[in-house]
């Protein structure tokens, strides 16, 4: 196994700087480190569970998590008694956040028995600094913390943990002294895409599709701004290679995943409109159903709902937020319309499209001087 393990260091100046190169040859690393200590543990497979919290967006990534796990070897098992246990957080629930924390004190006892586990959180919760400085003060069993912008990393952490444990072992059989290092890798922003990557879907049928990142938009009450960073649309040459593969695997439907898809490709070099891009998808063979979320009514293009009219394969359906129904909590909650503009942008979606479509209308109430608006 020594031979095996080249120091973290030592194995950033070999890696290749560009990606997806580089977290390939981090897999390959991991991969040959975990067959040796299947070997030292006398274990025919090591195990991974990811627990996910929140929207879509932490359910594709977590997709993306269990690709590049399984490529470095490990098996996914339905319990969190694993040799390797994911959190991937959301920070928009109060009751999520107690949740990961009261589960991690259950993990901390289980590490105590299983002393190999590795013990790991991502997501929105991993970008707020309180939280960081928390779990390094409180929950020491945590091995590794990243953010929601370098998920793409997650074969070179998990080596970064691997190397970290390895030195404890020696330490202890040494009787020799070792206080291990919690690795976290938290980045405040990127404008990096990293493409090609494995993925593992959930259903056969379905599946979601980033088409972009981020959001510029800063509603008030919503921290998507501060923790998943500004806007950054993928390659519509890219979206389309990821779909057409995904119809030669046999899904016939997918979600076009954004914060705000209406207002895609705005900072591509060629830009390109979120109409634009779903004509394309139209075209792929195989594809049955298209469906996209969320909506910014605020975006929403006559071309869209022109788009949306003439196509056969697009849903009648529409994750459209008004989220208040006063136009005062509206501009409190720099929505950027009105009520009236939401209702006629309703009226003419319900003209243009015909059949069943629904519009959601989420309702939230924000506290202020003049209390008992909504
Ligand atoms: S548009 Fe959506 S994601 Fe962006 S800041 Fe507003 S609520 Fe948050």
């Amino acid at each position: 196994m020594d031979q095996l393990l080249i120091s973290y260091e030592e194995a950033q100046k070999k890696a290749p700087m560009e990606e997806p190169a580089r977290q390939l040859f981090f897999m390959e690393r991991c991969r040959e480190l975990l067959e040796a200590l299947k070997e030292a543990w006398g274990r025919k497979s090591v195990t991974f569970h990811i627990e996910t919290f929140g929207c879509q967006m932490n359910a594709r990534d977590s997709e993306k998590l269990v690709g590049i796990l399984e490529q470095i070897g490990y098996q996914e098992a339905d319990s969190e008694e694993a040799d390797f246990v994911l959190y991937n957080t959301c920070t928009v629930r109060e009751n999520a956040n107690l949740r990961v924390y009261g589960r991690l004190g259950q993990l901390g006892a289980c590490k105590k028995k299983h002393p190999e586990m590795m013990i790991a959180l991502c997501g929105c919760m991993m970008q707020e600094k309180e939280v960081v400085d928390k779990i390094k003060k409180s929950y020491r069993q945590v091995d590794l913390i990243f953010g929601t912008h370098n998920i793409f990393k997650l074969a070179e952490l998990v080596y970064a943990c691997l190397e970290e444990r390895k030195r404890e072992a020696e330490a202890r059989e040494g009787e020799g002294r070792f206080k291990r290092h919690m690795v976290i890798d938290v980045w405040e922003d990127t404008s990096q895409i990293v493409e090609d990557l494995p993925v593992e879907r959930k259903y056969p049928f379905k599946s979601g599709v980033n088409i972009m990142f981020g959001c510029n938009n800063f509603c008030s009450y919503c921290i998507v701004p501060y923790v998943r960073g500004r806007e950054r649309s993928r390659k519509p040459e890219e979206i389309l290679k990821e779909i057409r593969t995904l119809a030669a695997d046999g899904v016939v439907e997918i979600m076009l995943l954004g914060q705000n898809v209406n207002s895609y490709g705005k900072n591509l070099d060629t830009p390109m409109t979120f109409a634009g891009l779903l004509k394309e998808v139209e075209k792929i063979e195989g594809i049955r159903r298209i469906r996209f979320m969320t909506s910014h009514p605020k975006d929403l293009s006559p071309e869209l709902i022109d788009v949306m009219a003439g196509s056969k394969k697009i849903c009648r359906h529409l994750h459209l937020p008004l989220q208040s129904g006063s136009t005062g909590i509206l501009r409190a909650m720099n929505r950027h319309y009105t009520k009236e503009q939401f209702l006629e942008l309703a009226e003419r979606i319900k003209a243009a499209v015909a059949g069943n479509l629904s519009h959601h209308r989420h309702y939230c109430r924000l506290s202020g001087r003049d209390g008992g608006r909504f």
